[in-house]
């Protein structure tokens, strides 16, 4: 009775409130009121009050919350007009918060990128002859008047600058009627690619894998595909036809690479199978550009967009196809904020919207192999190289047995199958993964060591710019003369190689040859690295020294050499992936030879020449290496037989990080089925000047971890002052 007297003393459209999901550190979305004449649906971008400011948000589907009385609630803003959230990826927004933990409004942060897209782009203001010359005609207004005669538009600024007058000249006869102004749509962020453009013709090993992908992509339907084919077989073009045939559907595709900044050569190569680039998206496209690319994706004018692991969250209305190309690259995990695998995350968004996914690589992770073994994926196997070329011949050069000279990192075996290539006027890769020129400074006279204050990792020394620098918080300090602890002059000596120091050998012992050094503190940034990259396909180099980046998917054309300088680097690190990880990297720098015909050769530099993953690589036996990783994962219950989340506790103080660790630890629920290991300071135990603990939880696979982990974090005790609980799912990185 008196419920229903309350209800109808209530104006009909007062009650109105809806869910809006706000792009801050909080899980659920906030309730407010909706005014007269405001029409909402789920998925509407929108401006809400918070606090003191306004700030913009997304209708969520969530039910408002009915508690706060509704004279309480504060109104809606603004509605923009811009395209809805498609349900697709309001429904992924909330799996990958569920699936990572992390606060719902954090990963619709990801979705809402580029605020300034949500205002239409202005027109483009321009003047141009419309009528007769004014009575009063002045030489400067005549001038004017001539420049424009052709009736081409221009811009105000322009037209006066070209004619020498000041731009109250133009005003003047713009309201004489000689000049009108007009409003030029703003050019098309992105024109469609042609499906039919230039269509490659394939050999035999490729045609079967490309009408197999050319029929999944006109299906469409959920499904996952790995294209796992050996470097230079062509993965490319064949999942172009996937591509080709979902343009033909009139649906968008998202390939995704993992160094898209530095592979400028990718959009040619697409420009040239159909006709137009892509739009891109990454960190070096510029603010202006990615607001023009989120609204063309957004109204579904973008048709292709190649981008790095955050074009994941791009709010594609119509995507019908996802490709992961290298989709076993480390890139794909997203270590800080919300710690998301794109690679994985690309299968969900697949999964919810049903459309098909392809991940490409020479190299699959583990992961996908397994799950192409037992089913789950379709697996697509090319096991030749396109045309006339050949994988290089591969030789694990046992160090004990072909040493360097003193002072020298190069055996000389390799030296001379460097000369050899130069005489032969090729090119040769040198490779180590190791920036700098030295990872470590020390005091011949007292033995002091040169250490990072903020982090728990030695300095490493930047010679060529006389710096001592630190490879994770970006501190660095001028390398001194002498000692800053005993005081001996000419004391400090630089121990092992980084690739400047490897430049410094070679240049000593080939001072003919051109060499280029790549790494990412090349100065002048990412433009400067994809010219140098540019010169090398060019051939404008005979000797290239790099890191990881010359190792990734690049064509060098002319490359018939490669050496790696430690081949037994990554294996050092001793973490659950390392041999995968090594495995990978070594096939991947080896795959860069002899990529466009003739005979090449790899040489691995090795002190463990008998090591299964090194052994793999030189027998260029693949299965023997997957076959023993999947089976040591298998019988130790790791990824992808069982699952592993980090949990890392770091604070300002080694007692406070240790202290909480310990609590957590002790919080944990008692459980018979997922295993807690841990706390143990982490291998990288400062960083930034925060202390740091990690904890392990290991569980079989179909276990809910979220859940169980959850269910702890609320239980324990909360972290005070400066310590932060850190959740990984999924870990890469151990350290
Ligand atoms: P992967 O990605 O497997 O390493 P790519 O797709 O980069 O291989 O192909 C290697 C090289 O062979 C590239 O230069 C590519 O343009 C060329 N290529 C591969 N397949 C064809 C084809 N069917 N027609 C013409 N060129 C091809
Ligand atoms: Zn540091």
């Amino acid at each position: 009775m008196f419920r229903n007297s309350a209800e109808r003393m209530r104006p009909v459209d007062v009650g109105r409130t809806v869910s809006v999901l706000l792009p801050v550190a909080v899980d659920g979305p906030y309730t407010y009121r909706v005014q007269n004449g405001l029409e909402l649906a789920p998925g509407d971008i929108v401006r809400v009050p918070l606090g003191p400011r306004e700030i913009v948000g997304a209708v969520w589907d969530d039910v408002p919350d009915g508690s706060v009385g509704h004279n309480r609630l504060r109104p809606v803003a603004h509605r923009y007009d811009a395209p809805p959230l498609d349900p697709t990826i309001r429904k992924f927004v909330d799996w990958v918060a569920n699936y990572t933990l992390t606060p719902r409004g954090m990963v619709l942060r990801m979705v809402l990128r580029a605020p300034g897209a949500l205002e239409p782009e202005r027109a483009v203001e321009a003047v141009r002859i419309a009528g007769p010359p004014p009575e009063r005609l002045t030489p400067a207004r005549r001038r004017v008047l001539d420049i424009a005669a052709d009736g081409a538009p221009w811009s105000r600024p322009a037209l006066a600058a070209a004619a020498g007058v000041s731009s109250g000249v133009v005003s003047g006869l713009i309201e004489a009627g000689s000049l009108a102004v007009l409003h030029l749509p703003p050019p098309p962020a992105t024109l469609p690619p042609d499906p039919d453009h230039a269509r490659p013709r394939f050999d035999d090993g490729q045609s079967e894998a490309a009408e197999a992908l050319r029929k999944m992509a006109a299906e469409g339907g959920y499904g996952v595909t790995l294209l796992d084919g050996i470097t230079g077989s062509g993965k490319t073009e064949i999942y172009f036809e996937a591509v080709a045939e979902t343009l033909r559907r009139g649906r968008q595709t998202l390939i995704l690479l993992p160094e898209i900044a530095l592979t400028t050569d990718f959009l040619d190569r697409f420009a040239r199978r159909f006709g137009e680039r892509p739009a891109e998206w990454h960190s070096e496209v510029s603010p202006r550009q990615r607001e023009r690319v989120w609204r063309a994706v957004a109204s579904g004018e973008a048709k292709a967009v190649v981008g790095a692991r955050s074009a994941l969250f791009l709010p594609f209305p119509k995507l019908g196809l996802v490709i992961v190309d290298e989709e076993h690259d480390g890139a794909y995990k997203q270590e800080e904020g919300v710690t998301y695998n794109a690679r994985d995350m690309a299968v969900v968004r697949g999964h919810i919207g049903g459309f098909p996914v392809v991940l490409s690589s020479a190299t699959p992770s583990i992961e996908s192999r397994v799950n192409a073994d037992q089913g789950r994926y379709r697996r697509i196997e090319l096991t030749t190289r396109f045309a006339a070329a050949k994988l290089p011949e591969i030789r694990a050069l046992d160090m004990r047995l072909h040493p360097p000279e003193k002072g020298s990192f190069l055996s000389p075996v390799l030296v001379q199958a460097m000369e050899a290539t130069l005489a032969a006027k090729s090119q040769t890769l040198l490779f180590l993964n190791r920036r700098g020129y030295a990872p470590l400074t020390l005091c011949r006279h007292c033995g002091h060591r040169f250490q990072c204050p903020n982090c728990s990792t030695w300095l490493v020394e930047h010679r060529f710019r006389g710096q001592l620098v630190c490879h994770h918080c970006g501190h660095s300090e001028a390398r001194p003369d002498r000692c800053p602890v005993c005081d001996a002059e000419d004391s400090l000596v630089a121990c092992g190689p980084g690739v400047e120091r490897i430049a410094e050998e070679v240049a000593a012992r080939f001072p003919e040859a051109r060499r280029i050094v790549l790494s990412s503190d090349l100065l002048g940034g990412v433009q400067r690295m994809r010219d140098e990259l540019e010169a090398i396909r060019r051939g404008e180099a005979d000797i290239v020294i790099g890191t990881q980046l010359v190792a990734k998917g690049h064509n060098f054309p002319l490359l018939a050499l490669v050496g790696v300088v430690d081949a037994d680097l990554g294996l050092a690190q001793g973490d659950p992936r390392a041999a995968e990880r090594t495995f990978q990297l070594l096939a991947q720098v080896t795959g860069r030879a002899g990529r466009a015909g003739g005979d090449s050769h790899a040489y691995l530099q090795t002190y463990a020449p008998e090591h299964p993953v090194i052994a793999a690589i030189a027998s260029g036996n693949r299965e023997a290496f997957y076959a023993r990783e999947i089976e040591a994962r298998r019988v130790s219950g790791l990824p992808p037989f069982g699952r592993l989340a980090g949990i890392i506790v770091s604070a300002a103080d080694r007692a406070g990080a240790h202290a909480y660790a310990g609590t957590l630890r002790r919080a944990a629920p008692i459980d018979t089925i997922a295993m807690v290991l841990g706390p143990s300071e982490a291998p990288l135990a400062v960083l930034r000047g925060r202390h740091r603990f990690r904890l392990l939880v290991q569980a079989p696979r179909g276990f809910d971890l979220q859940d169980f982990l959850r269910g702890w974090l609320a239980a324990a005790p909360p972290p005070r002052g400066s310590v932060k609980v850190q959740v990984d799912i999924d870990p890469q990185s151990f350290l």
